[in-house]
Order: structure tokens, then C-alpha cells, then sequence
């Protein structure tokens, strides 16, 4: 105490201030160390999950601005300026692959108009083991904000699809709340690495049969070379090393294992559990009712350079056989759909399967309407007639552009008097004609859109669509774009939607001139007698009126700019 009073300075403080003093002395400067509760917190988020909560979660999330988008497996992204709403087949085909051995949900947030509150509260409530999410380009970011929620809740996030296979590691880096990108055909990709993570086997013999058979390494012929896949980290060192299509996180580090080959028969994929879609909220232009897809074929002989068929299923075709297309039609109907729109690349990519499919719709008497896509040079008037006999109602056309030259260089390569002949066959056939534009591919001017716009009129058309070309990441045409430095400075991959925007800036035209071009192409196409008449049309109903209405509202509003 003698001592402590020598070391207070001389002032006038109380004695139990004076001597708290004393004790007050500043400790020397230690290692930091923080604490770190991540770790306490991941295992509670996932120890605290209920027992009977959904195991996978397949997502089409909600988007940002509550508009509504086109995301799937097969097609690239987009805005939907008419108004459809997309089936989500390709979740349902996931679903069949994981059920019964997985408790299974699908949300459609988009068909369901449902906003980012809304989908919070439902994953809150689902808690899912696995969230699986649908991404495109032009959502990104936002679809990504799902992937977080879930990641927070303790699931494992998985995302798949056109953009996020070319673009994986763009994709991992940037959303680290993102576990896994399945690229490529997902749905082994998907039962393989749920088996993995579970210790489970698939129950259904066919599932193990398509497991077996891409579950091997391939070999590719590149010029003379022949060049073998190998895994680019040794399988002992982590259950996700040897699982082919798949990209993971090893510590910081992104892997990205070899690709998986396609499956060789579509025909051991298990009908897809439609039931578990919105399908009273999935709609198309012109169709009253509940309608669906069918994935009829994967792939297309065509190169057209924009196409994203150069990423999902390459140089491959593999179609469906009649008898098991016509299984899914008899099942859908037992579900009450009548209405039916044939998803592939090219529908009729083979003469002789369309024949067998018509053919025997007819003779099992299913009273269905369907629609399919088509090349003008892809079809012949006999085979349209049967198609029209068989309850084909509409065909949607990729016609693109009326210069030929553009056409040649975007390798399109069809003539356009087969575009005059094709429709008007399709027309004789009862079917309506749906066209496809394109504006701004390599090699156009004012004149040659000036071109396209007058042969749309021409064309015996019932609806026409113009988009901006869009060099989406893996296609021939974005590696044209690349080389020839026509992106926009600045431009993010997530502006790359064929429907609202452009990236593109050529020498001769200008984003800003495309998309003049697009809006004016749009109001002088719809603003003629006969377009106003088909949109009159489909008014003959409520449904068809707010169909209609709202159409023909969102059309105007974007031809107006
Ligand atoms: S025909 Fe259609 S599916 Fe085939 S490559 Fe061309 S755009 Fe793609």
C-alpha cells in the first residue's frame, strides 16, 4: 500500500478511488484471436431439422422484378414478353429419377407468382437437405439469392443448367454460397451424387442401368490426337472426386471433374412426376386450359451458331420411342391435360418417328392438341397433314432472318421459298404458324432487318417474335462475338437476354439501334388487320381474354419502348 500511494499523482480524489487506481494498469498487447462460431452453427442449423422435412428441394425461385421467366434445362433464359408460363419438366424428370427413395418437392415460384417474402417463409418451412435451383444468365444474381437462403438454413445448394455449365467456375467463384454445379445432362449427376452424400442405391433398375452406363470415362477424337477424360484429383481424397459432371469445392479450391456422357437411351428415363407441377398455373398464348410439356427428343443435326443445342447436347440427337412418348400422353391425360406442347430441339428431326408417333396417336384415339417446333427444311406436306390429322394444332418456326446471306453465316442455311412452302402446307394441315426472328445477327444492316420485317409480313404467320441475337457463353456465335470485341464495354454476362436488352455493339449498329429495330419490327408487325384479328380471337373466353389482354398489353408496351 506504501508503495501504490508513492505512484499516485498528488490529487484529491476519494480513498476508494485512489485506491481502484492501483489496479487499472494497461495490459500488454496479446495475438489476436478471434472466436469463430461458424462451425457450432452449421451443425445446429442441420441438427435441428426435423425429422419428415423434404430431402430435395427442386426450385424454379422467384425473380426480382415479379416478371415472368423462361429457365430450363434444355432452351436458354429469357424474359417471356408472351406472357407463357414454362412447365418445368425437367424438374418433374428429376423428381421421377429421385422418388421413391428421396422425399422430393418441386416449387415453381414463377408459375405460382410467388415474391422473394412468400418463398423465404416456404423454405423455412421445408427445410430442405438439398436445394436444387434452375439459373439463367439474366437472373442470376437473383436466383443465386435463393441459393443463399437455403445455404443459411443448412442446406446443400446445387444449380444446374445452360448457363452455369459453360460458365462454371464464373459462377462458383463469384456465390460461394453455391456447394455444387451439375453440368451437363444433371439428372445422373444429381441421383449419383445425392447416393453418394446418403450412402443410398437407387431402387429402380433402370436408374441403376443409366448410372452404370455414364459413369465412365470418355475418349474424344480431336484431329489426328484421341484425347482420354481423366479426374483431376485422385478419387480417395474426397467421395465427390469420382462423380463425372460434377463441379465441387475442395477447401477454396473449385474442381471441375470430367464431363458425363449422355445418356444412350431416353427411353430409361422414368416418366416425369408431372403431378408435383402447377399445372393449373403453366400457360401458353392461344391454349385454353391446362397444358404441359413432353420432352419428345434431346438434340439437333443443325449448327446454327447461336444455338445453345452447341452446349447442351452437342452434336448428339436421341429420340424418344413413340410407344414410350405415347405412355406419357395416356398419363398426362389421366391427369386431366389435354394440352400438350412436344419439347425438343427439332421435333421433327426425324421423318420416320413423327410418322410413328402420329400414326399411332391416331390409332389410340387420344383426343389431344399439341404444338412442336420445326425447321421449314425439316418438314413435307404429307407429313404435316398426318400431323394435323393427329391433333397438331400450332408449329413454332425458327425462320430468323430473310437475308440469306445472314442466314448462311449464322450456318441457319435453309431457303426462303422452303419458308413460304413449309407454312403454307402447315396452314392447308389446319396448323398454325408461329415465327422466330432474329435481329442482329453477324452481318446485318438496317436494310437487311428493313428485309425481315417486310418477308414477316409476307409469311403466312399467326404470331411473330423478334429478339436480339444473343451470344450466349459456349456457342459458336459468343466466341465470334469474343474475337471480334462486339460486347458492349462493360458488359455483364447476365445482361445477355435475347428479350429486353442487347450486349452487342457492331460497327455499323449500334445496342441501341438493335433494340430500336426489335421494338419497331414488333409494332409494325402486330399493328395489321390480320394480327389484330388472331389477337380478337382469343378473346372468346375469360381466360382467353385475360390471356389475350395481357399479351397484347405487354407487346405494346414494348414496342413503344
Ligand atoms: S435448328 Fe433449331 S435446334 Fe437446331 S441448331 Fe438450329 S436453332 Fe438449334
Amino acid at each position: 500500500m506504501a508503495q501504490r500511494e508513492a505512484r499516485v499523482p498528488n490529487v484529491d480524489l476519494a480513498p476508494d478511488i485512489r485506491d481502484n487506481l492501483g489496479t487499472r494498469r494497461i495490459p500488454p498487447l496479446r495475438p489476436s484471436l478471434f472466436p469463430d462460431a461458424g462451425v457450432s452453427v452449421q451443425t445446429l442449423t442441420s441438427s435441428r431439422r426435423p425429422e419428415g422435412l423434404v430431402d430435395v428441394l427442386l426450385v424454379n425461385p422467384p425473380t426480382e422484378d415479379g416478371g415472368i421467366w423462361i429457365r430450363s434445362q434444355h432452351r436458354v433464359g429469357r424474359r417471356s414478353r408472351e406472357n407463357m408460363i414454362w412447365p418445368q419438366v425437367e424438374l418433374a424428370q428429376m423428381a421421377a429419377l429421385l422418388a421413391p427413395d428421396y422425399k422430393v418437392e418441386i416449387i415453381d415460384a414463377n408459375a405460382e407468382r410467388m415474391g422473394w417474402p412468400e418463398f423465404k417463409k416456404l423454405l423455412e418451412e421445408k427445410r430442405p437437405k438439398y436445394y436444387l435451383t434452375q439459373v439463367t444468365a439474366p437472373t442470376l444474381q437473383n436466383d443465386m439469392y435463393g441459393v443463399f437462403l437455403a445455404k443459411s438454413l443448412g442446406a446443400r445448394t446445387m444449380a444446374f443448367g445452360t448457363h452455369v455449365t459453360p460458365m462454371t467456375l464464373e459462377t462458383m467463384r463469384p456465390f460461394p454460397a453455391l456447394d455444387f454445379v451439375l453440368r451437363g445432362e444433371p439428372e445422373i449427376t444429381l441421383r449419383e451424387l445425392l447416393d453418394r452424400l446418403e450412402d443410398k442405391t437407387p431402387s429402380d433398375p433402370r436408374v441403376r442401368k443409366m448410372l452404370a452406363e455414364t459413369s465412365h470415362l470418355q475418349t474424344r477424337r480431336m484431329g489426328k490426337e484421341v484425347i482420354s477424360d481423366r479426374f483431376p484429383v485422385p478419387a480417395e481424397e474426397s467421395p465427390f472426386a469420382s462423380i463425372l459432371g460434377l463441379a465441387w469445392r475442395r477447401g477454396d479450391e473449385i474442381v471441375i471433374n470430367p464431363d458425363r456422357p449422355f445418356i444412350p437411351d431416353l427411353n430409361d428415363l422414368p416418366i416425369p412426376l408431372h403431378e408435383l407441377l402447377p399445372l393449373d398455373k403453366q400457360r401458353m398464348p392461344m391454349i385454353k386450359g391446362p397444358f404441359t410439356f413432353i420432352v419428345t427428343s434431346r438434340g439437333c443435326p443443325a449448327g446454327c451458331k447461336y444455338c445453345i443445342k452447341h452446349v447442351t447436347y452437342q452434336n448428339t440427337v436421341r429420340v424418344r420411342s413413340a410407344e414410350n412418348i405415347v405412355e406419357e400422353l395416356e398419363y398426362l391425360k389421366r391427369l386431366g391435360i389435354h394440352n400438350i406442347h412436344m419439347y425438343a430441339d427439332l421435333f421433327t428431326v426425324n421423318r420416320d418417328h413423327v410418322v410413328e408417333l402420329c400414326n399411332l396417336i391416331i390409332e389410340r384415339g387420344l383426343k389431344i392438341r399439341w404444338t412442336c417446333n420445326s425447321r421449314v427444311d425439316y418438314v413435307d406436306e404429307e407429313m404435316l397433314r398426318l400431323m394435323g390429322q393427329a391433333g397438331c394444332w400450332m408449329i413454332s418456326w425458327g425462320i430468323e432472318s430473310a437475308n440469306e446471306m445472314i442466314l448462311k453465316r449464322a450456318r441457319k442455311g435453309y431457303k426462303k421459298e422452303q419458308a413460304f412452302l413449309a407454312l403454307r402446307w402447315a396452314k392447308a394441315a389446319g396448323i398454325k404458324n408461329w415465327g422466330y426472328f432474329i435481329i442482329g445477327l453477324p452481318g446485318e444492316t438496317e436494310e437487311s432487318i428493313r428485309e425481315t420485317i417486310d418477308y414477316a409480313k409476307e409469311l403466312p404467320l399467326d404470331i411473330a417474335l423478334f429478339h436480339i441475337a444473343a451470344p450466349y457463353p459456349g456457342t459458336p456465335f459468343f466466341y465470334e462475338v469474343v474475337e471480334n470485341n462486339w460486347f458492349r464495354p462493360g458488359t455483364k454476362w447476365e445482361e445477355v437476354d435475347m428479350d429486353q436488352s442487347t450486349v452487342l455493339d457492331y460497327e455499323n449498329l449500334t445496342a441501341e439501334q438493335l433494340e430500336y429495330w426489335q421494338r419497331r419490327a414488333t409494332w409494325e408487325w402486330s399493328m395489321r388487320p390480320g394480327p389484330i384479328f388472331t389477337f380478337l380471337k382469343g378473346l372468346n373466353s375469360w381466360a382467353g381474354f385475360k390471356s389475350a389482354m395481357s399479351v397484347g398489353w405487354q407487346m405494346l408496351q414494348f414496342a413503344r419502348g
